[in-house]
């Protein structure tokens, strides 16, 4: 062997489905985009065998029905989802044989929906203007019509409970002995924020916790509560809610599984930010680092380099990556990347004689 040769040792397991594989994800430091005065990691979700962070929460929710008789064999499996859920549940849901029905508002991106169909599941749109509680409503009356087993993202236990014991433990076993100052993410169900706020106030009190949503978006900040259900979903959609382009995060309703980390004060600091700004970071994690995910994500680093600005020198950050990149082809965060040669390739393919292109 080469000196120098990079070499692998295997994971020293078998496992003996997909499922296994779930969490254990990396956290990447970033080298060439943030401030030197700071130290920022990210939590690399896409490396769940789904591709994001989702993968926990169904896999979560799946064995807890299991556990508790609330999932019988062979009964169909129902929820709305914006897109990382659903791909989660499908994968779960094939590899345990249960079929699987998505609700899903039309406005959420083409391949999410393709990627559910190719795992099996099956997708039924619900009109755009009609947001998240459209798509939500359809999951509980198709549930309620068929006696199909609604998943309840938004309120199940089985939520926030994945994220403190594995996605919070995570954190903690990683940055065991080393400065961890500020934990950065935003919400969709909140079930990130819930879970990890539950493992790093126990065992880690001194790390901030950062909350953000999107600027025109701003449910938490303003102080409207939500109005629930005797069952804790939302009664109606709320005020505050306004489109924007960070999918996956802050649906138009505040989340029972988020009001936990929200009356337990597990949110130091909560940051706006505009999802123009994640789709721009997103752009430059993947161009200047390497690392290829979500609007979201470029949407928490975004935060996490604001707060960066005004943190102590010598602070040790962790933002959150719920997903990959790969998953937004035909949404704004491609827009600009173009199928045919730009000026500059053709000036690269016209530099030597062979081999070039007819103009
Ligand atoms: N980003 C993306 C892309 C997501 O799909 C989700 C989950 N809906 C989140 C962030 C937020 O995660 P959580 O539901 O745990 O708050």
């Amino acid at each position: 062997m080469k000196s120098g040769t990079r070499t692998t040792a295997g994971r020293g397991r078998l496992y003996d489905d997909i499922l296994e594989t779930v969490g254990n994800t990396p956290c990447v430091r970033i080298n060439n985009l943030a401030p030197d005065h700071v130290t920022l990691y990210v939590k690399a979700e896409f490396f769940n065998p789904a591709g994001s962070v989702k993968d926990r929460l169904a896999l979560s929710i799946i064995e807890a029905a299991e556990r508790d008789g609330s999932l019988k064999p062979g009964q169909t499996v129902v929820e709305a989802t914006s897109g990382n859920t659903g791909i989660g549940l499908a994968m779960a849901c094939a590899a345990k044989g249960y079929p699987l029905v998505v609700t899903m508002a039309e406005s959420f991106s083409i391949e999410r929906r393709r990627l559910m169909r190719f795992l099996g599941a099956k997708v039924v749109l619900t009109p755009r203007e009609l947001k998240g509680f459209g798509m939500y409503e359809k999951a509980r009356e198709l549930a309620e019509t068929h006696g199909w087993f609604l998943a309840h993202q938004f309120e199940s236990e089985a939520n926030a409970d994945i994220h403190e014991a594995t996605t919070g433990r995570e954190i903690l076993a990683d940055f065991d002995g080393q400065r961890l100052d500020y934990f950065v993410t935003g919400y969709g169900t909140g079930g990130t924020i819930t879970g990890i706020g539950r493992a790093l106030r126990r065992e880690r009190p001194d790390v901030k916790l950062v909350l953000s949503e999107p600027t025109s978006a701003q449910l938490v900040a303003s102080g409207t509560p939500q109005e629930r259900t005797a069952e804790n979903e939302p009664a109606a959609g709320h005020p505050a809610f306004e489109p924007h382009p960070i999918q996956g995060w802050t649906p138009d309703f505040i989340p029972w599984v988020l009001q936990e980390a929200l009356d337990q004060s597990y949110v130091d600091e909560l940051i706006p930010v505009a999802g123009p700004d994640g789709i721009a970071w997103s752009r430059r994690l993947a161009q200047r680092e390497g690392i290829f995910t979500g609007v979201s994500g470029g949407a928490t680093v975004a935060v996490a380099m604001e707060l960066a600005e005004r943190a102590p020198a010598g602070s040790v950050m962790l933002a959150m990556l719920p997903d990959t990149g790969e998953r937004y082809l035909s949404t704004p965060l491609f827009e600009d990347i173009g199928a045919e040669m730009d000026a500059s390739e053709i000036e690269v393919m016209e530099s030597t004689p062979g081999f070039q292109m007819p103009r």
